[in-house]
């Protein structure tokens, strides 16, 4: 079908300048497939952006890990959308389980942000994903549809946007989604955009996974169909993150 591959590594809030320059000189020593078969974004915290983005080698890329849901101004404390492309980031990260669940993003907000990163030219990685709690209740399909559905309801144009299904149980906890458990997700969430927003998004969109994944299980999820890459948190502060880009082959 042709998804491209796609890695992204969200740094969190995490690294000093130095740990950042180190972590870019392991990037950019690494051997891994080219950018043809394997799309890598790295995404560390706004303060660093800069920083990364001058020292990266060229084939890798570099996102925000937010923007503000409408044009800047009197917005204390949040970096615009614009100021992003300003600056030629390309990517963002938005609603991340960390900022659903501890800044109470709603999903018609990341709708809104979703929305308007990518009318100014940003590209798109949106985070959904089910609680412990929901997926123990059997409310996982109905969750990521929910989450997913506030982003259609906002968007007609899906080019630009990589869907990252994060179960909030597997985020940092070492827990990592069992390859069909992915696969499952993934594939109900492919049918839920073939059904809602149309065959062509379904077929040409990557939903990549998110969740304790590392150098060690990345290359088992990624055999799975509807798995098309990953997002790594912890594991992408380490050089393990490199063997994770190489399970794209
Ligand atoms: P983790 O985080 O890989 O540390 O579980 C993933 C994420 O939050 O994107």
């Amino acid at each position: 079908m042709g998804r491209k591959f796609f890695v992204g590594g969200n740094w969190k809030c995490n690294g000093t300048i130095e740990e950042v320059k180190k972590i870019v000189t392991i990037l950019n020593e690494a051997e891994v497939p080219s950018e043809d078969v394997v799309e890598v974004v790295v995404s560390p915290p706004f303060i660093f952006l800069s920083v990364v983005k001058n020292l990266l080698r060229s084939d890798f890329h570099v996102a925000a890990q937010n923007c503000w849901v409408r044009k800047g101004g009197a917005f204390t404390g949040e970096v615009s959308a614009e100021m992003l492309i300003n600056l030629g980031i390309p990517w963002v990260i938005l609603g991340h389980s960390e900022r659903r669940q501890l800044l109470n993003e709603s999903n018609e907000f990341v709708g809104d942000k979703v929305a308007y990163a990518l009318s100014q030219g940003l590209k798109v990685i949106a985070c959904v994903g089910e609680t412990l709690e929901q997926r123990e209740s059997g409310s996982t399909l109905d969750v990521v549809a929910a989450q997913t559905k506030a982003i259609a309801d906002k968007v007609s144009n899906w080019d630009n946007i990589v869907l990252a299904y994060e179960p909030v149980w597997a985020i940092g906890t070492g827990k990592v989604a069992t390859p069909a458990q992915a696969q499952e997700v993934h594939l109900e969430l492919r049918k839920w955009i073939h059904n809602n927003v149309g065959a062509e998004v379904a077929a040409s969109i990557r939903i990549i996974y998110g969740g304790s994944v590392n150098g060690g299980n990345s290359k088992e999820l990624a055999t799975q169909p509807d798995v098309d890459g990953f997002l790594v948190g912890g594991a992408s502060l380490k050089p393990e993150f490199i063997d994770i880009i190489k399970s794209a082959t």
